[in-house]
């Protein structure tokens, strides 16, 4: 019998709770394979135990703080963890919090109303006083619309070039533009690039390839939906919309219901996306932990 079977998951599940040893370290003391041992961590929807052991902070506030390095102009830059969207993360015990929520509420003294990021044009800044969330976004552009008539939308050629040179289809370009993919066609033949062949595309392309952005940073699905639900068919497989996005950010198997946090109805946007365990994080140790020091 391979020695594999005689480790009992039990005792892989015990390393992995007591949450100080590596997946290697734990493959090497119990003498099974590394693979094994996320196997049984993913299952438990445990997140990837980092090289050596990560430091554990006592609020979300500290473990904001050591990565928040002040920068010239006021700006704050975000040395943490990023998601694939380049989204500022807190890593904070077993979750990953958006950083622009955790300095709202730090510096406003409340929490945020739907989307959070900066407004000072510093991509990824954390500075508190730099992030405006929804409601303040919506103040800020009326004013401004009732200061000028805005004209129609232009989609610059050198950002459809810029797309068609990464090799996408004038319909993927179109639909990421919010352009018309003739108009793709006609830049594309001018610049004598080859069409682009139809094949199957990776799942995270596919999924990408079904969503549109809307203003104030949310994702519209336009798939298919069931049930209300929007959902992914790829490869024969069947996904929720939801449940596909919320791989590309956090690193662990999502928890009850998955849904977007920022109150906008089907939005897909991954950073958006929130399942049980971050509901009950940011509801009852966030509010307990700045509600206090409000
Ligand atoms: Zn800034
Ligand atoms: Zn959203």
């Amino acid at each position: 019998m391979p020695r594999q079977l005689s480790v009992s998951r039990e005792e892989i599940v015990a390393l992995l709770r007591a949450g100080n040893l590596t997946e290697s370290a734990i493959a090497e003391q119990l003498g099974v394979s590394r693979p094994t041992v996320a196997s049984v961590r993913k299952t438990l929807g445990l997140p990837a135990p980092g090289k050596g052991k990560a430091p554990e902070y006592a609020t979300i506030e500290d473990a904001f703080r050591a990565h928040a390095v002040p920068a010239d102009g006021g700006h704050v830059e975000w040395t943490g963890v990023r998601t694939g969207s380049d989204a500022p993360m807190v890593r904070y015990r077993r979750d990953s919090l958006s950083a622009y929520r955790v300095a709202f509420r730090l510096h406003h003294g409340r929490d945020p109303e739907g989307v959070v990021h900066p407004t000072c044009g510093q991509p990824g800044c954390v500075a508190g006083a730099h992030l405006a969330d929804t409601p303040m976004r919506q103040a800020t552009a009326q004013a401004a619309k009732a200061a000028t008539r805005r004209g129609p939308v232009w989609v610059p050629r050198a950002e459809i070039v810029a797309l068609l040179r990464e090799g996408h289809s004038n319909r993927y370009i179109g639909r990421a533009l919010n352009t018309a993919p003739r108009r793709v066609g006609r830049i594309r033949a001018a610049l004598g690039l080859p069409t682009v062949e139809l094949r199957v595309l990776p799942l995270e392309e596919a999924w990408r390839a079904r969503t549109r952005p809307e203003g104030d940073g949310h994702l519209q699905w336009t798939g298919t939906y069931k049930e209300g639900t929007p959902v992914l068919t790829h490869a024969g497989q069947h996904y929720t919309a939801y449940r596909v996005a919320f791989g590309f950010v956090h690193d662990r198997e999502p928890v009850g219901r998955i849904y977007p946090g920022c109150g906008v109805a089907r939005c897909v946007e991954p950073t958006h996306l929130e399942d049980r365990t971050i509901r009950q994080t940011l509801s009852t140790q966030l509010t307990s932990i700045f509600g206090s020091a409000a």
